[in-house]
């Protein structure tokens, strides 16, 4: 079967074919590390695990590389609010990334590449765009001329005259008001480094250019992100590298990830709604919130709600029980082999390959996973009739594969862990309960405030204390 991937730059699924042989290079936007990451960050990440998983599952020898953006304003802004060093803020963050990376067990990284690190390759980058005249210097600034670059806007399909009086980055001595940042100059006091300019730090679109054409060349395979990093962000990639290299495309195929919104509603910061990947885990396990993401298509806009983590949830658990059901029926299970057993065996063959087909279909998860539940379901009812084990270990190493393409975690800990987390917290409530009633309210009102410190609020009603946890 041939894997169909959906191209941004084209609009429309396309055969995907890697440049060279059985080699697919793929680079992510990783994070600007300034903060801990949000679900929308770790919905697009858990997406290119997944694509990156079945890839290497379809035999491609898959390199993915991610950045990680530890050189921002941004970052220095808080480093201020803070009175920390931007780097060791970032640093702080950086390890916080890993961390949360770890935790959704995205493992298909091979590489990370810290914009500070690559300064260097960003000065001679930035030197070549002028040489060649598509960049220009004012004072000690460099910005990239967008006037330079016809084919400026081809990504996210919008007309280049239109784009040249968009503007961003307010300076009347730029040519276009849509020119970009390549260089910004900076006083001494202020993090920076010595360029040909003077002192000053990157902007943030070479950072990655100069890190893919580090480790990829001037070309690779896919380009990822979030949907919305499509302009100016990728659309000033594109300028940067090919005017550079002069080879076009400077990436194959352009794939990127759609938009969470929290309960309906755009996530932000000033709406209040807000949910760090560390909120959602204090209730759910990283498997269910996986799950959650995946049972919707990487390029649709997903709805994050609890009720839509609690459903995720049971059908994980369905899977969980099948699978572990299906693993001790072996025990017992028989060796001769009857119509029934090859009936079953036909059934594990056609979930195989339909599952196969939905990830080939621009890694269609829903539709994969729903394969999996029917699968789960059909391997349990047959685990329960005396099977024939070369027909079980067949249906489960079947199972076992889905699951390892989504990176999903069949051990039952790891699903049933939050319910260890209710229970050790309605333990501590009951606790509490007793100190009220022994007017111990000291004791009541310490342990309020721990839990509170947790995002755990309690309110105390006539027929007892509800506890909630604040996501
Ligand atoms: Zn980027």
């Amino acid at each position: 079967m041939v894997l169909q991937v959906f191209n941004t730059m084209s609009g429309v699924e396309e055969e995907f074919k890697p440049i060279s042989g059985n080699r697919v290079n793929i680079f992510v936007c990783g994070p600007t590390v300034y903060d801990y990451s949000h679900i929308g960050h770790a919905r697009t990440y858990v997406a290119y695990d997944v694509i990156v998983r079945y890839l290497r599952f379809k035999g491609y020898s898959t390199f993915y590389l991610m950045n990680i953006t530890d050189v921002d304003d941004k970052i220095i802004e808080r480093s201020k609010e803070r009175n920390t060093p931007p780097l060791t803020l970032s640093e702080e963050y950086t390890r916080e990334f890993y961390c949360d990376i770890a935790m959704l067990n995205i493992s298909s990284i091979n590489l990370f590449a810290k914009a500070s690190e690559h300064i260097p390759e960003m000065i001679d980058q930035i030197t070549r765009l002028l040489e060649g005249g598509y960049a220009y210097k004012v004072d000690g600034d460099v910005y990239f001329d967008i006037s330079k670059f016809r084919d400026y806007g081809r990504l996210s399909h919008q007309n280049p005259d239109e784009l040249k009086k968009h503007r961003i980055e307010p300076d009347p001595r730029k040519r276009n008001p849509g020119d970009f940042s390549l260089w910004k100059s900076r006083s001494r006091d202020e993090l920076g480094w010595e360029s040909p300019w003077g002192w000053g730090r990157p902007g943030w679109h070479i950072e990655d250019t100069a890190i893919t054409e580090t480790y990829f060349g001037p070309q690779y395979d896919i380009h990822g992100g979030a949907i919305e990093l499509v302009f100016p962000h990728h659309e000033a990639e594109i300028a940067q590298a090919e005017s550079v290299s002069s080879k076009r495309p400077m990436v194959k195929y352009w794939i990127h990830t759609g938009m969470v919104n929290v309960r309906g509603q755009k996530m932000s910061k000033s709406l209040g709604n807000f949910v760090t990947i560390r909120d959602v885990l204090r209730k759910y396990s990283p498997n269910v919130l996986r799950f959650f993401f995946i049972s919707s298509h990487y390029r649709s806009p997903i709805d994050y709600s609890e009720a839509n983590l609690e459903n995720a949830h049971e059908s994980l658990r369905r899977v969980v029980k099948a699978h572990a059901e299906a693993a001790s029926a072996l025990r017992d299970a028989r060796s001769a082999e009857d119509r029934n057993d090859l009936e079953f065996s036909k059934v594990t063959a056609e979930s195989r390959r339909r599952f196969m087909e939905a990830m080939d279909d621009d890694f269609n998860t829903p539709v994969a996973l729903s394969v999996m539940l029917s699968f789960s379901r059909r391997l349990e009812a047959y685990a329960h009739l005396r099977p024939a084990k070369r027909t079980l270990q067949e249906g489960l190493s079947v199972l076992r594969d889905f699951a390892s393409i989504l990176g999903i975690d069949l051990s039952e800990a790891r699903v049933e862990q939050p319910e260890i987390t209710d229970a050790l917290i309605e333990l501590i409530v009951e606790l509490r309960d007793e100190a009220r009633k022994r007017r111990d309210w000291a004791t009541a009102d310490k342990i309020r405030e721990r839990l509170a410190s947790l995002k755990i609020s309690l309110e105390d009603e006539p027929e007892g204390t509800r506890w909630q946890m604040k996501v």
